[in-house]
């Protein structure tokens, strides 16, 4: 249990006797409470083909750091072409003589065991996917860890149950399955890519991102403890250029990338003209939009949740904040108050609010954009805040002053940072709100059911929250509208883009 520490300032009372002056968001400081769980980590992880760990053809070894201290975590296989090659021999065989001719029954136990083995491993997958990504511990384990066993449970639910993903016609796996995922949320973009592929028969080759691929090789260990048949699923690490090896492979009948959009295109030029089914999770740009008679003080709990507990580095991050202009200034000031009160720091700590940005590379791109979005006049403000010395960290920010021209409303950042833009009318709010390349999802606050529901059927967005943000099950589908992608993933939906309807 943390400790409260008072920091009252002292000032002089007309008797000469000091009097405690209340500061509001400097009140009270915790006592550091950083997580002790044992990450169990090793110095060097191999390639998981065929059920075993086996050294990449090349030789080669890349490191992932930890961005809240810079400190290298251990090293990673480097899978060229050929390791590529052996993961999907592995693949087919196993769909073709083992893991396709298994009962969904059969197939549902490996599932649950899975989800078990992650459930009595979750402390120390938590510690391990905060270190390699920089996000705070109460989002890895009470979100990240939970949900991703979540996932291995619902699908393992369905595997005997497939006759009612397409109720009438029959569902045949698709063969093998080719994935790639970014750094955002590893184990969790894992267990969406995993459990629903394999649930309807089908094998996997997947890779994580280079930031972070430690919890992927973590969740082969857990695959060899389940006793999965050898080559179900292949974790492959390496570069971007080893996942554009896995999305082109020809025995790939299936593709699911999520990332970005221009990665998405290079990749969907480059299977132009093959038969290679494909879903495409890709970046978004949401808007949540506050009217003036919503619950003003939720609102700021869920625009705050929405774009700064995890950094921004999430692809439905409500970046725009859309607000009623009768309640702008109120609310932008309310908002700011809650700003002033978020623990920006050492990720392992459990009081933390805001952690590390996943790279250097990355905290550069986010400080490029708050430097443009100054040259375009926009006005920024950030809480005062001590950054750490070391490690990719940076303060919540806030833009005001935005037009919808301005690039700081239009492209992702992908960073905690927040671009205001204010509204007369629902209508000038809806056509704010789609006027996007993007669409992935959208958040609506307001007090009057019949605007959310006029606001949900217009947004154009996979997913549309309403007096809520952030919200996710493994039973509701999710995915993207224009360049956001296609395919859903979760619910019977997610399911009917792993099968071939026979
Ligand atoms: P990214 O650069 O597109 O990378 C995603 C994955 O693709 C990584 O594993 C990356 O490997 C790999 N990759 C890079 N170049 C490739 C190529 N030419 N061919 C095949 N694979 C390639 O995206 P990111 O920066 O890691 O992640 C952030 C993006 O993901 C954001 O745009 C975010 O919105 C999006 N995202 C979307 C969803 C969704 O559900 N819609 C969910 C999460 C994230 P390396 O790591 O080695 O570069
Ligand atoms: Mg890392």
């Amino acid at each position: 249990m943390a400790t409260l520490v008072s920091k009252r300032k002292k000032t002089t009372r007309r008797h000469g006797r000091p009097a405690p002056q209340l500061i509001f968001g400097d009140l009270w400081e915790y006592d550091p409470a950083p997580e002790t769980a044992d990450p169990k980590l090793k110095p060097r992880y191999d390639l998981f083909i065929n059920g075993r760990f086996v050294t990449p053809k090349s030789g080669k070894y890349f490191d992932s750091i930890n961005p809240a201290t810079e400190q290298k975590l251990a090293e990673f296989a480097l899978a060229g072409a050929a390791d590529v090659d052996a993961a999907y021999r592995a693949a087919r065989r196993a769909q073709r003589n083992v893991w396709g001719k298994l009962s969904g029954r059969e197939r549902g136990k490996y599932l649950f065991r899975i989800a078990r083995l992650l459930q009595d491993r979750a402390r120390e997958f938590a510690v391990a996917e905060t270190m390699d990504n920089g996000k705070p511990i109460k989002e890895t384990r009470d979100f990240d860890v939970p949900m991703a066993a979540a996932h291995f449970f619902y699908h393992a639910g369905w595997a005997d149950k497939l006759e009612y993903v397409a109720p009438g016609r029959k569902v045949a796996p698709l063969g093998v399955v080719g994935q790639v995922i970014p750094w955002n949320f590893p184990l969790l973009m894992l267990a969406w890519k995993i459990a629903p592929a394999i649930a309807m028969g089908n094998c996997v080759v997947i890779k994580p991102a280079t930031n972070t691929p430690l919890t992927a090789v973590k969740l082969a260990e857990i695959f060899e403890d389940a006793g999965l048949p050898p080559g179900v699923v292949n974790i492959i690490t390496g570069p971007g250029s080893t996942g554009g090896l896995i999305m082109a492979h020809p025995t790939a009948a299936k593709i699911a990338f999520t990332g970005s959009t221009d990665v998405g295109k290079i990749i969907m030029r480059s299977v132009a003209g093959t038969d290679k089914k494909m879903t495409m999770e890709l970046g978004g740009k949401a808007a949540n939009i506050v009217f003036d008679d919503a619950p003003l003080d939720q609102a700021v709990e869920g625009i705050v949740n929405g774009i700064f507990f995890n950094q921004g580095q999430v692809c439905c991050a409500g970046s725009r904040l859309l607000v009623h202009e009768p309640v702008a200034a109120r609310f932008v000031a309310k908002l700011k108050t809650r700003l002033r009160t978020l623990r920006v720091g050492n990720p392992l700590d459990k009081n933390t609010d805001v952690g590390a940005i996943v790279s250097r590379d990355q905290l550069a791109s986010i400080q490029h954009y708050l430097a443009i979005g100054v040259k375009e006049g926009a006005e920024l403000w950030q809480p005062p805040c001590r950054l750490p010395a070391k490690g990719f960290f940076m303060p919540p920010t806030l833009f005001t002053g935005v037009t919808q021209s301005h690039r700081i409303a239009r492209e992702e950042i992908f960073g905690p940072v927040l671009a205001i833009i204010t509204f007369r009318t629902v209508d000038e709010a809806i056509e704010k709100a789609n006027n996007t390349p993007y669409g992935l999802s959208a958040g609506v606050w307001t007090d009057k059911g019949s605007r959310i529901l006029k606001m949900a059927a217009e947004l154009k967005a996979g997913v549309v929250w309403a007096n809520t943000f952030n919200k996710f099950d493994p039973a509701s589908p999710f995915g993207g509208y224009k360049e956001s992608g296609f395919g859903r993933e979760g619910g019977r939906q997610g399911l009917l883009d792993y099968c071939q309807l026979v």
